[in-house]
């Protein structure tokens, strides 16, 4: 792993929850969106948990019941997590969707479902590396998880390209340093709206290109990393960055991403 990231302890989870954790923050990032779910894994990567989560430490708690983010932090504070996300999404109305009975998959036949935000996870394990090779090599290590400063910067460089190449079709971008790499949110309308065969569509082109995750682009996966959460595996807050920012951004050196934790 880059210098300087590690895991963090469950304390360190602790403080940044109860001091750091920007509010108001991630509540811009929601303006104007209703009825997000939120889920948290408790310490599937890491194998740090609280012990009264032992058992359910690989599962993904999901959090649809918070009066407000206010509560929302309440949840987070109770579990601890290695790492919070949040569902893309949109539903008119969440509980009676979850009565709904549709699998997983099958979101967009369901009448409570509005759409899903439109994402590109571009991360470093999927750079093919001249030091560490490609996933599958990677994986047969054990490295799996951890990545390299090459692959950091191919990364951050496939995110601008990438960009460029989308804002062919689309307007409305945000940007995100996901902790580990980068992630690009559309949220024009028409990409929001757009249906899962024609997902499955951009996926599959844009993965031939980048080192995009195809499951997350094409809806299967639809949970992202909550932007201002902690990402426990690394002790790096996933932030949101403008494009200017990207193109220099390190995330051994810039203080944005660091919990006071490490600013000792
Ligand atoms: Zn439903
Ligand atoms: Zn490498």
């Amino acid at each position: 792993m880059p210098k300087g990231m590690r895991y963090s302890t469950l304390e360190e989870r602790r403080e940044y929850y109860e001091k750091e954790f920007p509010l108001k923050k991630v509540a811009e990032w929601f303006e104007g969106r209703e009825n997000t779910v939120f889920t948290m894994i408790p310490g599937r990567h890491t194998g740090i948990v609280l012990p009264e989560y032992k058992d359910i430490i690989n599962n993904t708690v999901v959090v649809d019941d918070y009066e407000d983010l206010e509560g929302l932090r309440e949840y987070i504070i109770q579990y601890l997590p290695e790492g919070v996300y949040y569902d893309r999404n949109l539903y008119s109305d969440i509980e009676a969707c979850s009565k709904c009975g549709m699998e997983p998959g099958d979101c967009w036949n369901c009448k409570y479902f509005l759409g899903q935000e439109l994402a590109f996870d571009l991360d470093p394990e999927n750079v093919v590396c001249p030091y560490h090779g490609n996933i599958e090599k990677k994986m047969e290590k054990h490295q799996g998880l951890s990545f390299c400063m090459y692959e950091f910067k191919t990364v951050r460089r496939k995110t601008l390209e990438l960009h460029e190449e989308l804002s062919r079709e689309y307007t409305e971008f945000r940007f995100v340093y996901s902790g580990r790499g980068f992630h690009i949110h559309v949220l024009d309308r028409e990409a929001i709206k757009t249906g899962k065969k024609e997902r499955e569509k951009i996926a599959e082109k844009w993965a031939k290109k980048y080192p995009i995750d195809p499951w997350v682009t094409s809806g299967e996966m639809r949970l992202i990393r909550l932007p201002y959460s902690l990402h426990a595996m690394v002790s790096r807050i996933c932030v949101p960055l403008n494009l200017e920012k990207i193109k220099s951004f390190d995330p051994r050196k810039d203080r944005k991403c660091f919990p006071s934790f490490l600013k000792v």
